[in-house]
């Protein structure tokens, strides 16, 4: 019998029509078929899998990686009375046992969890007793090593399903070339035809780039704002130049403040909270601003610096014209910026050293192991993301078989204090909490203790021990969560296999072809700042749309109606690229001097140069030194040459 769509969407969803695209996902769902849905933000992507959960039998998994989003999703729908729910780390034991309970009485049609979940063997052989009606991959733009912003926990998704026998999948994103795209369909085997793409055009943002030379930048963008006097977004790239930037508007009388996340929470939320009343006209922030960012009249959008790729352009400029009014999006081009983005990459990519490090510890442990990415980021100085990746790509070539995550301790912070919650108590549990509270090792506000060890200093059980912490917290009297995760590993394979050192050759083989596909989006960008054609045009193209006309309102297009020469390529401004001074040389003779153990080696001294922290660096507090970013301007490979000469 087929359904009734539209009576569900209106009895369920109360909406009276359905948006372009989401009808078509549907029927190939309702079909049993697997899909991808590429629409914009805000086009109503999670009705394309929340309406077909109902008509279908069992549960429909969502895979979501933004915790707040899975929660403030999942109250909205139990809001409209559909039974959600979601499974995430906050989540306390009897909660989580509890969403089990209704899993199996079949309470529950959608469930949403974060993607890591799906490393436990003990939630895969749960999943595999449950009724599975479909599995929606929100982000799926994310199993894409070509995309932007891959999640090597995504890689594992397509298994999974597979593994399971979960069909069909929807999967789900406002960001995807067509290379990401095709790798998506192919991941979850969606073929062409369910592949539903909606435009991207927004007639109403008007895309401006404005040759700059670097030492301008300031004063041209105060004019700008100054003359526009509208709600506006100003991005760059460092957090420094954020706070740089600001201080310059607000002493020549623009209504700034600057957003990012090194900021203190309050701070933060009073840049964000000025901008959504009003009172403050511009924010000048690091891509850290913007996600739930829901502003319907930012009427301009300024990049100050390069954008990072041109999914980030996107995502940044789209913020802009929310209500359809027209708005700006103007980047002040200068390839100055271009090292900095660069140095980035290259600064990301472990060393030969560092993955051998990092394999011989993975496969030369005993059959079974588990690690702290805390930890093993601390002794091999890679990023954790980095150390994700090459997790997933062993355990995906079939070397390490993931067996799930555990807490080795737990972190409290008083709500109360500490006195106050022992009055409460008996002499004898008074002494107990004492003693509890003694140990572990106390932060400025969180402390953290390990009950294993707890228990051998203090001579009191685990349980017992647990068992306070937890009525501790139910009393309101601390706040507790767990920290300190274990990931849980298996060798498997063939030995002959498991040889680190092959293993070390091919992760740094993956890591050279992104340090490729990264330098080819900043190659990108510099494109789109000197193509003299349509500039909406080109970027929509990018995507896989094509325009049926010019939008006539970008640079490319006015250019071309006043007549100005266009036959060369916009040319984008450079300066000379710094030298490396005779007192940055003293500067960094006395940083070796102080011996830091995170300098150690001349790559970690390039980094630290660049502005680029490292878990080491960042452990260490080095970068807060003056030091941190002295040669951000100068190219990677010369600092680096710099460093091997003073090491
Ligand atoms: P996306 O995931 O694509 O960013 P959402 O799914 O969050 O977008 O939807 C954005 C908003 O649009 C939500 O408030 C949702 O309720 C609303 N919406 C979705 N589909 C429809 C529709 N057919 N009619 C009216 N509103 C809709």
């Amino acid at each position: 019998m087929p359904h009734d769509l539209q009576a569900t969407l209106r009895q369920h969803f109360g909406h009276k029509a359905f948006r372009p695209g989401q009808e078509q996902v549907m029927q190939a769902l309702l079909e049993g078929r697997s899909a991808l849905a590429l629409f914009p933000t805000s086009a109503g992507k999670s009705l394309c899998y929340q309406l077909p959960a109902l008509l279908m039998e069992g549960v429909t998994l969502v895979i979501s990686p933004l915790i707040a989003l899975m929660k403030d999703q999942v109250e909205a729908l139990c809001a409209k009375d559909i039974r959600a729910a979601r499974l995430d780390s906050s989540l306390k034991q009897e909660e989580v046992q509890q969403v089990f309970d209704d899993l199996r009485s079949g309470a529950i049609k959608l469930l949403y969890i974060a993607p890591e979940r799906l490393m436990s063997e003990s939630f895969i052989e749960r999943l595999k007793r449950l009724k599975i009606a479909m599995m929606a991959v929100d982000e799926a733009h994310c199993i894409s090593e070509w995309g932007h912003n891959f999640r090597p926990e995504y890689l594992r998704l397509s298994h999974v399903a597979r593994e399971l026998g979960i069909h069909p999948v929807l999967a789900l994103t406002a960001t995807a070339t067509p290379s990401v795209a095709a790798d998506i369909r192919k991941a979850f085997d969606i073929a062409e035809r369910d592949h539903v793409q909606t435009s991207f055009f927004r007639p109403n943002l008007h895309y401006r780039i404005t040759p700059c030379p670097g030492n301008k930048r300031k004063e041209l963008l105060t004019k700008l704002l100054l003359k526009r006097k509208v709600p506006s977004i100003v991005y760059v790239t460092l957090q420094q130049t954020a706070e740089e930037v600001a201080t310059y508007l607000q002493k020549n009388g623009v209504n700034a403040l600057a957003y990012h996340a090194g900021l203190p929470d309050e701070h933060r939320h009073a840049a964000q909270d000025g901008f959504m009343t009003g009172e403050t006209d511009v924010i000048v922030a690091t891509i850290a601003f913007g996600m739930g960012i829901d502003k319907a009249d930012i009427r301009a959008v300024y990049h100050y610096n390069l954008p990072k790729t041109l999914e980030n352009y996107m995502q940044e400029t789209g913020r802009a014209g929310r209500d359809g009014k027209p708005s700006v999006c103007e980047m002040l081009a200068c390839q100055d910026d271009r090292i900095v983005l660069e140095n980035f990459t290259y600064g990301d990519t472990p060393t030969p050293q560092a993955l051998r490090l990092l394999t011989d510890h993975l496969l030369r442990q005993g059959e079974e192991f588990d690690l702290s990415l805390y930890e093993i980021s601390g002794s091999t100085d890679i990023r954790p993301l980095v150390i994700e990746t090459v997790l997933t790509h062993l355990e995906l070539e079939g070397l390490l078989r993931p067996l799930g995550t555990f807490y080795s301790s737990y972190q409290y912070a008083f709500n109360q204090p500490e006195a106050r919650i022992l009055a409460g108590h008996k002499p004898e549990r008074q002494a107990f909490l004492r003693r509890l509270f003694s140990c572990g090792k106390r932060g400025s506000k969180w402390t953290t203790v390990n009950p294993d060890e707890a228990a051998t200093q203090i001579e009191e059980s685990r349980e017992r021990i647990l068992k306070a912490l937890s009525w501790l917290e139910e009393a309101g009297d601390i706040q507790l969560k767990p920290s300190g995760a274990r990931q849980k590993y298996r060798l498997a394979g063939d030995r002959a296999e498991r040889d680190p050192e092959q293993a070390a050759q091919r992760m740094q083989k993956l890591f050279a072809e992104r340090e490729g596909r990264d330098i080819q989006r900043l190659n990108q960008i510099l494109e789109l700042a000197s193509e003299r054609g349509c500039l909406t045009r080109w970027l929509l193209r990018y995507f896989g749309e094509e325009l049926e006309q010019d939008c006539g309102t970008c640079t490319g297009c006015q250019d071309r109606e006043q007549g100005k020469d266009i036959t060369e390529p916009r040319s984008i401004p450079f300066s000379a690229i710094p030298e490396i001074t005779t007192e940055d040389v003293s500067a960094i003779r006395r940083l070796l001097d102080d011996r830091h153990a995170a300098l150690r080696t001349p790559r970690q001294l390039a980094r630290f140069l660049c502005g680029i922290s490292s878990p080491a660096t960042s452990r260490a507090r080095l970068t807060r030194l003056d030091t941190f970013g002295l040669l951000e301007h100068v190219p990677f490979a010369d600092v680096l040459a710099q460093a091997e000469t003073m090491r």
